[in-house]
């Protein structure tokens, strides 16, 4: 049985697919919300937003890190509610040059609206967030300009991408070529020695039973390190997936332009995949098909949910 929900402050609004949830945290000021989803379900996020605040001003928008499905409602959020946007260094030239290389989103063929950061909160920060005090923890490894927030008063972790009840997100850095196995093997050990009564992840429900998930992470990890070329290849159906999820439907052209971004961009996904384009897409979309995620219809490759 679940231990009780720590703090009516705090509400998470857990999303699909596409989009990251977002943990938003009330106080006397006003809302803030962690992370805003992915663009196209702008209109939908707006609206949780606006059912979970109570009435409350939006004042704040926090990034855990600025991935298209945790930024992508920056924009419409900040142009609607004129909330300021603080996100973690790493990225902040990136994001005041916009950047689209830097940011990842060339590389992933994903979306994301260009967004003004009005402050860079820097790790070991303590930001005031539904009347607590949060760390903000770095967490290399998904990706290395990513932090995680502690409530220790709590024990809360928004662990962002660096734990999921039963996995982690793809370890950008390794496709990029850059060590990301060790770091996010660290990332874990930090959230065990918290630990956390409460893990709110970036995707799917906040848990509270969290050494299974750890363990489960943490065998997960090894099972890539061991040979790297399944996360190349777990990585690239991750991306592909997303994508269809976005659009739909993609026609052969469409697979091949998406995987020809990410092995232009990712040296490790060069090494590993090697340089047949149009046959790696073929054999990634037929592996969405087999696993229930996309089936054929008349030539083009569709999203089954
Ligand atoms: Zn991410």
């Amino acid at each position: 049985m679940s231990r009780p929900w720590p703090s009516s402050a705090l509400r998470v609004i857990e999303r699909g697919w596409l989009s990251s949830n977002q943990l938003l945290c009330l106080d006397e000021e006003g809302a803030t919300v962690v992370d805003t989803g992915y663009v196209t379900d702008g209109a939908e996020t707006l609206r949780l937003i606006d059912a979970a605040r109570d009435g409350r001003p939006l004042r704040r928008i926090v990034n855990t890190h600025l991935h298209s499905d945790h930024a992508g409602g920056n924009a419409l959020l900040q142009a609607h509610h004129g909330c300021a946007i603080w996100i973690p260094p790493g990225e902040h030239e990136a994001v005041a040059a916009w950047d689209e290389d830097r940011l990842s989103y060339r590389a992933t063929s994903q979306l994301c609206p260009r967004f003004h950061a009005d402050h860079v909160f820097q790790p070991h920060d303590t930001l005031h967030l539904g009347g607590e005090d949060w760390t903000a923890l770095p967490a290399q490894g998904h990706d290395h300009a990513m932090v995680m927030l502690w409530c220790d008063r709590l024990g809360v972790l928004a662990s962002a991408d660096a734990l999921w009840q039963k996995s982690f997100g793809v370890i950008f850095p390794e496709l990029a070529g850059v060590s990301g196995f060790a770091e996010q093997a660290a990332t874990l050990d930090l959230i065990a020695s918290l630990d956390p009564a409460w893990v709110i992840p970036g995707h799917g429900a906040p848990f509270d039973d969290v050494a299974p998930s750890l363990a489960a992470a943490r065998s997960r990890l090894q099972w890539l390190q061991d040979e790297p070329q399944r996360h190349t290849d777990h990585a690239l159906k991750v991306l592909l997936a997303f994508k269809l999820l976005e659009v739909r439907r993609m026609t052969h052209d469409d697979l091949r332009a998406v995987v020809q971004a990410s092995h232009a961009a990712m040296p490790g996904v060069r090494a590993h995949l090697g340089d047949d384009v149009a046959a790696l897409s073929a054999s990634l979309a037929d592996q969405l098909v087999r696993s229930g995620v996309a089936l054929w219809q008349e030539g083009a490759l569709v999203a089954s949910r």
